[in-house]
């Protein structure tokens, strides 16, 4: 039986708090996020994406024999590698900042000042907890600040949120913040609404609930705007 946690099973170290395996365990499976920004190494960037390739390659071989397959087999020979790169070029690409996509401002000329909704941005991400996807859709409006950026920018900056190891809460506000600094103004809102695959394939295995978090900043905390938000997607504000 899994022994309960009490207060005393937490260490500190300096002023950083040490839990102790049982608890991780139980954070992961909750899904609990500790930060905003995502964990990174001090040694993050300092391997060419190559490098990372061939040691994933080897590492994931290592998995993959432990589990008994034999790689000798033509359909399995490729697979470390192909791994390797999708998560180094593909799923994990939004790991290293130098793939983020520009964002060039442009003039608000046409003085609209409404907001502007860009709903039903589909994105894939993978849970941090489980290597398993999260496959959603977000919902991303903002008032013009007198700035605007092209449309396909809010689809650019969901999908390189997306592509990192995620919990949907980090993603929402990653997602929140860069907005909110690239646009000049505190009024943006997300809504995400999403499915973990780790809810539906594994553990409860629960495959019909999605998980919806949002984001109000500024001019969308006010019921009205808020409201105007929710009604362009269609969703009843009473949930
Ligand atoms: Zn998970």
């Amino acid at each position: 039986m899994k022994q309960k946690e009490t207060l005393s099973n937490i260490r500190l170290n300096g002023d950083k708090i040490e839990f102790s395996d049982s608890m991780i365990d139980e954070m992961g499976d909750s899904h609990i996020m500790t930060t905003v920004e995502t964990p990174m190494r001090a040694d993050a960037f300092l391997k060419s994406d190559e490098e990372k390739i061939a040691i994933i390659q080897e590492h994931f071989k290592a998995i993959m024999e432990t589990m008994g397959l034999d790689l000798t087999d033509d359909s399995l020979k490729g697979t470390p590698k192909r791994v390797a790169k999708m998560y180094i070029q593909e799923i994990f690409n939004g790991l290293n900042p130098a793939n983020k996509p520009m964002v060039a401002l442009f003039d608000n000329k046409y003085q609209y000042n409404e907001m502007l909704v860009e709903k039903n941005i589909s994105f894939y991400s993978n849970c941090e907890h489980h290597f398993v996807p999260i496959i959603g859709k977000a919902h991303v409006a903002y008032i013009s600040s007198g700035k605007v950026i092209g449309l396909s920018k809010l689809n650019r900056l969901v999908e390189y949120y997306a592509k990192r190891p995620q919990v949907q809460e980090r993603l929402t506000m990653q997602i929140a913040k860069e907005l909110q600094s690239a646009l000049e103004t505190e009024d943006v809102a997300i809504l995400i609404d999403a499915k973990h695959l780790c809810v539906a394939s594994r553990g409860v295995e629960d495959d019909t609930s999605s998980t919806i978090t949002a984001f109000y900043g500024g001019k969308f905390k006010q019921e009205a705007t808020k409201n105007e938000f929710l009604k362009y997607l269609d969703f009843n504000t009473t949930f």
